[in-house]
């Protein structure tokens, strides 16, 4: 089911994006490379509190799941055997009247006459299999033998280093194996700004288990990938689960479904949860000639494990977050007129800057000394911003559009001067109900920490 678009609201999220310093075209002051974009100082670090929060949650929070961090280039025995080399491929066309190349299911038809989406033109070209990967050659000869691949899922090297890995975690069944790491498909449309990229960061789990506990582990993954992304600030109304028919699924995949949200563009994949069945752990068992099995203690049984695989992009994530996040909403100046402001409602768990620490004046000594010992006491515990030109209430706008959940503010009260029971006290104001409240200065590591764990 389609839901509506909002080419507007999109485009004012691009425009923020660039403005302030999340994402950039890359190579964009050569023109720009298609598909391929560059994060900035807020956008990093957006980035790096979804991968460190999923780290935690898949890894560090369960003990039955052990990380790993693969190389990109891949040996082509590795992705003959997982079948990229042959099948993975997109049906294209192209249209001959404005050269463009299409995905065959971007045409659009009319009267029953198929037809290319940009200039209408009816010539086109057969179908014919487009291979997404990204071929390379290794060391100085460009040969055949010399090729190698950029991986295009992180999920290939878990399963060639899933011998090595079991042994060295000496893991039961039900276990896991988590891979963050860039992937590359030669995507023929890149669009909607990063949605569709060639190049790409995925959040890979595979959980290994025993052939009959498959379907009930691809259940359990919904629940548990449903409640992530809640907790990253995505409303529970605005994501959607897709069970992907059997005619559409992967010939070896016993279910699979997708995780969709509603982007401004409309309902699109986040994250797409398989049960690949022994596929890809038996393919390289066949093809390498090393065993892949496991060995039961239990049963004194040996067989290759089925693995259930919740495979979700960052890049995706992070624009969902985004675009979720963006609101217009109106806040009062400094001489308290209401003026319409733009606010990122980010989780605080997720926000690039955690808060902000303003003194109230540059030019009093005492405030600015005070705001830098606060810098410095919240600086090991979260990312703080430093600002102390203009008037506080420019100061707060500027804060409330990059989505910083906390500011804090140092006064003359927090000097003392007017009333000696202040001292030491600063005031607290939260980004979403404008709210401030004083609190004492040494009670603000604990207080900020619990509100962005
Ligand atoms: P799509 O149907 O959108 O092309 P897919 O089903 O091929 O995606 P998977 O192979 O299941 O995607 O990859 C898992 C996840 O990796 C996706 O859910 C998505 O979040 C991310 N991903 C895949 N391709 C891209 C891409 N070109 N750009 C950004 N993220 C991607």
């Amino acid at each position: 089911m389609s839901t509506p678009t909002d080419t507007q609201r999109m485009e004012k999220i691009v425009s923020l994006c660039k403005r302030r310093g999340f994402i950039f075209q890359s190579s964009e002051i050569y023109g720009g490379l298609n598909g391929a974009w560059d994060y900035g100082p807020l956008g990093v670090e957006l980035k790096r509190n979804l991968k460190n929060y999923w780290w935690r949650v898949m890894v560090h929070e369960r003990d039955d799941v052990v990380g790993m961090d693969g190389a990109i280039l891949t040996h082509p025995a590795v992705l003959k055997a997982s079948g990229h080399v042959e099948g993975f491929s997109d049906p294209m066309i192209d249209c001959r009247t404005c050269k463009a190349h299409l995905r065959a299911d971007q045409l659009v038809e009319k009267k029953g006459v198929k037809q290319c989406p940009n200039c209408g033109g009816k010539d086109l070209t057969e179908t014919r299999q487009f291979n997404l990967m990204f071929e390379t050659h290794v060391g100085a000869a460009a040969e055949e033998s010399s090729i190698a691949y950029l991986r295009p899922e992180t999920a290939q090297s878990i399963f060639v280093q899933f011998k090595n890995i079991l042994e060295v975690s000496r893991k039961k069944l039900p276990f896991g194996i988590a891979q963050i790491g860039k992937a590359f498909r030669n995507e023929i449309n890149p669009r909607n700004f990063t949605f569709r990229s060639r190049e790409f960061e995925q959040m890979e789990l595979e959980y290994f288990c025993r052939p009959e506990q498959g379907m009930e582990l691809l259940e359990y993954w919904k629940e548990e990938r449903l409640k992530f992304y809640e907790n990253i600030g995505l409303p529970s109304s605005k994501l959607h689960v897709l069970t992907v028919p059997d005619e559409e699924r992967a010939f070896y995949s016993k279910g699979t479904y997708d995780i969709e949200y509603e982007f401004p563009f409309g309902r699109q994949e986040l994250e797409g949860v398989a049960y690949r069945t022994d596929y890809d752990l038996s393919q390289h068992h066949k093809a390498s000639g090393k065993s892949l099995e496991y060995f039961d203690e239990e049963t004194k049984q040996k067989f290759i494990p089925h693995v259930v695989e919740p495979s979700a992009g960052v890049d995706r994530t992070v624009l969902a977050m985004i675009s979720e996040a963006y609101a217009e909403d109106q806040a009062p100046n400094d001489k308290g007129e209401m003026e319409s402001r733009i606010v990122l409602r980010f989780h605080p768990r997720m926000a690039p800057i955690k808060c902000a620490v303003f003194p109230l004046l540059k030019n009093k000594e005492p405030l600015v000394v005070k705001a830098k010992e606060i810098v410095a006491l919240l600086c090991p515990d979260m990312t703080v911003f430093y600002d102390e030109s203009g008037a506080i209430g420019r100061r707060y706008r500027r804060q409330d559009e990059i989505g910083t959940p906390f500011g804090v503010t140092i006064d003359f009260e927090t000097l003392g001067e007017k009333d000696p029971a202040l001292r030491d006290t600063v005031t607290l104001r939260d980004r979403d109900s404008m709210k401030q409240e004083r609190v004492a200065i040494q009670d603000l590591p604990a207080i900020l920490r619990e509100r962005i764990r």
